[in-house]
């Protein structure tokens, strides 16, 4: 075992289970139905999950129905205390999760690890919350009134997760739901079941310690249908999911059919706008990382470059340069900056745009191959790719989740440039980099991007957890993380009180009985 993952996976106490969900304390569901999940980095079998029947979802619903009834008596900063305690356990066993988050799913260890920060973070940020979830007072019309309002927790939050942010995404949900009173049902993508299990067993241990109930924090391993099952299950008053339009559309529908919430964080089709007064140097790191980081499967990743033509043969070259260069490789092997695709569906939509932007008139500039040979014998490294093409092919206006970059070319003014970073359906992250601050602010004001992140002089990924991050149009609307995305994990209660001895109307309506 050239990485010592079955040792690492005895440390996080996944080697021991093979359940299809937990509740917090307990196992369940053992033994039916097991999908074996292997690495992207070698093809090796890393595990066996074991998938839930539909009387493990109940199981799992009605524990945290119970839970819910004593987690929310909580007081708010207690249960920031809980929170902290998982920060500090995830602090522990960070070098073994970020390890795991990379051989499952794939990213290099250093985003593995960075990963595993950003739930560190995300309790931290919980934890200063914990104490700060205010409502606003009022001042009612009527004489001897108090108007104020307060947040109280909600319920069951299910959250579906993708496999690019296998860990990170749950936590941003989970650590906030949990500040809020509310309890958490966990669908980890199919793809990634293995870090949800062992986040799991670190959860696990603090409730354990803090003598909590079952059923705060649980977690079912499933496909699309459990996930479905939780869209149209009206005991689940929000459902945060992350994950492709086609998925966002689907669960925001049953959703929405039976009136519940929807926290939906789907695909992006970022761009960054290089103009000409844009400082080249900085702009090519960001361009790079952000294009070929995480081998084009983040969320964020820059997948379109408008530039403009003074500078365009410029930037061609620049990338040229550096694109045959790229280290390609094992993710845990240090040095390597690009990953494997997490399998080989992902690598045939790879080939498949590929050959669809060309037939559409565009030009392969570099990359492109799936790479061969005894270090990638799994099919999954690819060369990342850098095409010429036009915003309007069909191609480029989907998100295709792999490393492929767009070069786009614009010769007008930054008015040009916006509308053309505007022009697809999605609307996650952009940014612009150019050291005039006309342009920059055109790009930030009301007739600039219409994303939901707009960056200067910074690429599209890698957003920090302090601001509220989701995205417009088919990135399905929802905000989550930092600011005051808190406030949909509760429930809003205006309340007025009357403190005379009269009961005047408002509105100055007479009413004599
Ligand atoms: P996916 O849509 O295939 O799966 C995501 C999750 O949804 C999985 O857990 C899956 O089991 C579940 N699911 C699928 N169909 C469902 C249905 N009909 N009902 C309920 N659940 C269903 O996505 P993926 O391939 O895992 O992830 C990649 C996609 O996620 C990309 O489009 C990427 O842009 C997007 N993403 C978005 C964000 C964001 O914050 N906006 C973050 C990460 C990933």
């Amino acid at each position: 075992d050239p990485h010592n993952i079955q040792q690492v996976l005895r440390e996080l106490g996944v080697a021991a289970e093979n359940a299809a969900y937990s509740t917090g304390l307990q196992w369940g569901g053992a033994g039916q139905n097991l999908k074996t999940i292997s690495s992207p980095t070698d093809g090796r079998k890393i595990a066996a999950v074991a998938m839930a029947t539909e009387a493990d979802y109940d199981t799992v619903v009605r524990t945290a129905q119970e839970a819910f009834k004593t987690w929310r008596l909580v007081p708010a900063p207690k249960r920031g205390e809980i929170v902290r305690q998982i920060g500090n356990k995830l602090r522990d066993y960070k070098e073994p999760l970020g390890k795991l988050v990379s051989y499952e799913m794939g990213k290099i260890l250093q985003e593995g690890l960075g990963e595993v920060q950003e739930m560190i973070d995300i309790c931290d940020f919980a934890v200063g919350l914990s104490r700060q979830l205010h409502g606003l007072t009022m001042h009612s019309e009527r004489p001897a009134h108090r108007m104020y309002e307060q947040y109280h927790p909600l319920g069951i939050i299910g959250i579906i997760s993708a496999f690019n942010f296998p860990v990170a995404v749950w936590s941003w949900n989970a650590m906030l739901a949990a500040v809020c009173g509310d309890v958490s049902i966990w669908k980890p993508s199919e793809k990634t079941p293995l870090v949800a299990v062992a986040v799991q067993h670190i959860i696990k241990d603090v409730l354990t310690e803090n003598e909590l109930p079952e059923g705060i924090f649980n977690v079912i391993i499933g496909g699309p249908e459990v996930g479905a099952a939780m869209a149209a299950d009206p005991r689940v008053p929000l459902v945060s999911a992350t994950g492709s339009t086609r998925m966002g559309k689907k669960v925001g529908e049953v959703v929405g059919a039976r009136l519940g919430r929807a926290l939906l964080e789907l695909g992006g089709n970022n761009a960054i706008i290089l103009t000409q007064h844009a400082d080249l140097d900085m702009a090519m790191r960001a361009v790079v990382f952000g294009a070929v980081g995480t081998a084009g499967q983040r969320c964020t990743t820059t997948r379109r470059l408008i530039i403009h033509d003074s500078i365009y043969e410029d930037v061609k070259s620049r990338l040229l340069s550096i694109y045959p260069k790229l280290p390609i490789g094992n993710p845990l092997q240090e040095g390597n900056l690009v990953g494997p695709l997490i399998d080989q569906q992902a690598v045939e939509g790879f080939t498949k745009a590929l050959a669809a932007v060309q037939a559409e008139g565009g030009t392969l500039l570099t990359g492109g191959k799936v790479l061969e040979g005894a270090d990638y014998a799994t099919g999954t490294y690819v060369q990342p790719a850098l095409v010429e093409a036009k915003n309007e092919y069909h191609t480029v206006q989907e998100e295709t989740f792999a490393p492929i970059l767009y070069l786009i070319k614009y010769s007008g003014g930054v008015d040009e440039a916006i509308e053309l970073q505007n022009g697809v359906k999605q609307g996650l992250s952009s940014s612009i980099f150019t050291l005039n601050m006309r342009e920059a602010e055109a790009f930030l004001a009301a007739t600039g991007s219409d994303c939901g992140i707009a960056n200067v002089n910074i690429g599209t990924s890698g957003a920090e957890i302090g601001g509220a991050f989701g995205g417009e149009k088919e990135t399905g609307g929802g905000r989550e993380s930092g600011s005051d995305a808190w406030k949909i994990y509760m429930r809003r209660q205006t309340n007025t009180i009357n403190y005379s001895d009269q009961l005047p109307l408002a509105q100055g309506i007479k009413f004599d009985v």
